[in-house]
């Protein structure tokens, strides 16, 4: 779940030489803020700024339009600090997915035994993730344990299956097909211990 909202900081203030309309005294202060939209708090996107002018001496608040004053203030760096975590993120992620496919398409032309196995099946029109963990490879005979379970999501299936003990989340029975047989699964992806 993505928790996302808004949030108003302040950028800075300056003391201007602008006289208070209420007490008579100069030097209004010009206060600039900024709302972000955040991700998981996290300002991401700067979006429209704001002033106002405040007398220190009196307490009054004004708009900044009465004294034709202008916003003065840069959005810092860190407004775009989310956008650049979350970018940071997904091109990680990109990376690793890239890697993994690259490991997977190895794997499958060299199986070996406690190679972890995810298939992708449809159930009912939705994609389902078993998995298979290999028992043997002995040259063109490859034996394997079938998932008791699968999941609806690829990293949940990989998660049960990286600690799957024959008799609990796998099957007892022992399968057997050859590599041919192995190459025409629908794989997913191949995670080798
Ligand atoms: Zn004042």
């Amino acid at each position: 779940m993505i928790i996302w909202g808004w949030t108003e900081k302040l950028l800075g203030s300056i003391i201007t030489n602008l006289t208070c309309t209420n007490c008579g005294k100069s030097g209004l202060v010009s206060y600039t803020f900024q709302r972000f939209f955040t991700i998981f708090f996290i300002p991401t996107i700067p979006l429209g700024k704001r002033g106002t002018l405040g007398c220190p001496s009196c307490g009054t608040a004004f708009l900044p339009e009465n004294f034709n004053q202008t916003v003065t203030h840069k959005t810092p760096w860190w407004g775009f600090s989310g956008l650049i975590l979350f970018g940071s993120l997904i091109a990680l992620g990109i990376g690793v997915g890239i890697v993994e496919s690259q490991n997977t398409s190895s794997y499958i032309q060299d199986p070996q035994a406690n190679d972890i196995v995810v298939l992708k099946v449809k159930d009912d029109s939705k994609d389902m993730y078993p998995y298979i963990k290999l028992k043997s490879v002995d040259g063109d005979k490859i034996t394997y344990y079938q998932s008791k379970y699968s999941y609806s999501r690829e990293r949940d299936t990989l998660k049960e299956a990286r600690n799957a003990k024959v008799g609990t989340e796998l099957d007892e029975e022992v399968h057997e097909m050859s590599k041919d047989e192995f190459k025409k699964l629908n794989i997913s992806v191949i995670e080798r211990p």
